[in-house]
């Protein structure tokens, strides 16, 4: 990766040598042609056959200097092309590692909660044992265990609370997934039958060109559209939602 730039100049450099050398070329034979055209009426057949071959002869190099030259361009599109498609890779590896910590974050959020949760219902069993048990000194001996389980609780999971916890992760998974795809369309974005490199957007399925507009609606599937086809030729004051957005708004 770190060679990219290295290699551009490599490259862009020897393009711009071949561009001076087919000038060169290109000036040679005009002053050629020019000797040529001047000198014409006074030469033998066979001089100006050779003259003319002369000529014939740089064009052909500096032909072959031009098809040099779309070599090298078109080998650095591809140097380009191949470094994009690494970046795109990173990216999506990126953004899939921010989803899945995004994912574990809550999901330890939720292991928090739950042993709180945990915590109270210990606390309740504790005062009703000891409600059961013991009559007089209840109030008294209740303050004490309640702070030592404070501290005990923030360590470690508890255990009575942990059959609740499975079941409220689950739920809270789903629903974190479910604002995860919500936000990214990942499955939208792989559907589209185009090029992978280039997100498509709008009611047309089109790549992203001159001015677009962003549909207000967070659930909005698309998203962004191109000013012409929702009949915009200025950005609209105030909230915007698509056509789809909008139908479905006033269907609710
Ligand atoms: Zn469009
Ligand atoms: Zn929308």
């Amino acid at each position: 990766m770190e060679h990219l730039p290295i290699e551009l100049q490599r490259n862009f450099t020897l393009m711009r040598d071949l561009d001076a050398r087919a000038q060169g070329l290109m000036r040679n034979i005009d002053s050629l042609a020019d000797e040529y055209l001047h000198n014409v009426k006074n030469m033998s057949f066979d001089k100006r056959k050779d003259h003319l071959e002369k000529i014939q002869c740089l064009f052909n190099k500096a032909k072959e200097y031009g098809d040099d030259k779309v070599q090298l361009a078109i080998q650095t599109y591809e140097l380009v092309d191949k470094h994009i498609r690494r970046l795109d890779s990173d990216l999506a590896r990126f953004e899939a590692e921010i989803q899945d910590k995004a994912l574990s974050n809550n999901r330890n959020q939720d292991d928090q909660t739950s042993s709180k949760k945990g915590r109270k219902k210990m606390k309740d069993k504790e005062k009703k044992k000891r409600a059961a048990a013991g009559g007089s000194e209840e109030e008294e001996q209740v303050k004490i265990p309640r702070k030592k389980q404070k501290k005990g609780g923030t360590s470690s999971t508890s255990g009575g609370g942990s059959g609740s916890g499975t079941e409220r992760s689950g739920t809270a998974l789903a629903v974190v997934e479910a604002a995860l795809t919500g936000i990214a369309h990942p499955s939208d974005v792989l559907d589209m039958p185009v090029d992978p490199n280039e997100p498509t957007y709008c009611l047309c399925h089109q790549v992203s060109y001159g001015e677009m507009i962003g549909c207000d609606n967070p659930d909005c599937p698309i998203e962004w559209f191109h000013f012409a086809c929702v009949g915009l030729t200025t950005k609209p004051k105030g909230k915007w939602f698509c056509p789809k957005c909008t139908a479905d708004r006033k269907k609710k």
